[in-house]
């Protein structure tokens, strides 16, 4: 008898999901290294540095007891829910109860359980453009609808109250805000939040307060929390957080979250069907991160704010191309719109931006995200979280390489 071949249909509710552009350009960067390709990759979003030695050594201590080998309560070990509530309650000048806190794998999984807790088929979700990649596949994921707001250079890509606004339904649930912002390294300053706010208040929206590059802003920028606004702001807002990029801790992949009981509530029961908790041991180490010295992490600071001034000086330096300053995050997102469209001397044309990167990468061995996969095509992304002698190598083969195109 013969068999029907198996059925691995999968759920047509990923048809349009994609898969994550930042994840991608790093693996295919990775791929050529493995192969002994010399590839300078300004891929993904992950600081170079060795997680600070404080941190390891209360991991290897932690190793040392038997409990680490055990679940834990399914959103994470009391000490870390209060030391977390403790530092997002002083940056976001608010009263956060342990009980409103949510660890989780991760900020990215924070931001997942968030839209499967949240949102009903239909349900919209305001994203201004330039996007971290992941928030309209995530919300799509969770059936809801991305509504995406463009911004523009002139505006240092910050959406302005009125675009949002203008972008409000009454399927609306909730708006991101991502500051300082993956990919545009755009600061809010505590005007444009507190403009942003009347306008949450005034149609009643809840706000998803990204704040994972809180720590890591530039030159005089500060953050400027929603929360912090007032309590009608703090009751509205779910904060994400996480130790990823202040700490060097992506992969320990703890992340955390923080808002309105019901919500939080509501993530813990999807995280409870799903994943349980997160790493006992990573908790504990971040539990560490949290309460242990600060010196570190303001050197790693340091670090990036001088990769930062090189890379913008350096790609500044190439003609046809404009880069803003990036106050924050470690991403320069130059404009590269001038070479689109032109050919290299092979004849092969540049006809957008992820073209042009996949050229970058095979051609001259430097990776670069394509800005369409963040909402803003002819732009591309650069981490700076690499070396400076990264940085220096790869501008230089990224100059070297655009100056053939005609
Ligand atoms: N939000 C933004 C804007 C990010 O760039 C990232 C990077 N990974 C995350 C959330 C998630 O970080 P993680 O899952 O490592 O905590
Ligand atoms: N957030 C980082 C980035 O944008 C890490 C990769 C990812 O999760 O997207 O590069």
């Amino acid at each position: 008898m013969s068999l029907p071949p198996p059925n691995v249909k999968t759920a047509s509710r990923l048809d349009a999901i994609k898969p994550s552009i930042t994840l991608a350009v790093t693996a295919k960067a990775a791929r050529l290294k493995a192969q002994g390709v010399d590839v300078v990759s300004f891929g993904a979003g992950e600081p170079d540095f060795d997680t600070p030695e404080h941190i390891k050594a209360a991991a290897r201590d932690a190793l040392g007891t038997p409990a680490v080998a055990r679940y834990t309560e399914v959103g994470g070990v009391a000490p870390l829910r209060a030391a977390i509530a403790a530092e997002l309650g002083r940056v976001h000048a608010t009263t956060i109860s342990p009980d409103d806190v949510l660890v989780s794998c991760g900020a990215k999984h924070s931001l997942y359980n968030l839209f499967i807790a949240l949102l009903d088929p239909g349900d919209e979700v305001i994203i201004p453009a330039p996007y971290w990649v992941s928030y309209p596949d995530m919300v799509m994921m969770a059936g809801g609808t991305p509504v995406i707001v463009p911004t523009s250079p002139e505006d240092d890509f910050t959406m302005r109250p009125e675009a949002l606004r203008a972008h409000v339904t009454p399927r609306t649930r909730a708006v991101v805000l991502n500051t300082p912002s993956n990919p545009t390294g755009a600061v809010y300053s505590k005007a444009q939040v507190e403009a942003l706010a009347e306008v949450v208040l005034e149609r009643n929206l809840l706000v998803v307060s990204d704040d994972i590059y809180r720590s890591l802003v530039y030159g005089g920028a500060t953050y400027a929390s929603m929360a912090a606004v007032g309590p009608e702001l703090a009751a509205r807002t779910i904060l994400v957080d996480g130790v990823s990029k202040t700490y060097a801790m992506t992969g320990w992949r703890i992340g955390y979250a923080a808002g309105p009981t019901p919500i939080i509530k509501a993530m813990a029961k999807v995280q409870g069907q799903s994943t349980s908790n997160p790493t006992h041991l990573a908790q504990l180490a971040t539990l560490a991160a949290l309460t242990g010295p600060h010196e570190p992490i303001e050197a790693m600071r340091t670090a990036f704010d001088e990769r930062r001034q090189t890379i913008v000086e350096l790609l500044r330096a190439i003609p046809g191309v404009a880069c803003r300053e990036p106050r924050g995050a470690f991403y320069a997102f130059p404009d590269l719109g001038a070479f689109v469209g032109r050919a290299a001397p092979d004849g092969k044309v540049m006809s957008d931006d992820v073209v042009l990167c996949d050229w970058l990468v095979d051609s001259a061995r430097v990776a670069v995200v394509p800005g369409s996969g963040f909402g803003a095509a002819g732009h591309v992304r650069l981490s700076y979280a690499c070396g400076m002698d990264s940085i220096k190598e790869g501008v230089r083969r990224l100059r070297e390489a655009l100056l053939t195109l005609r």
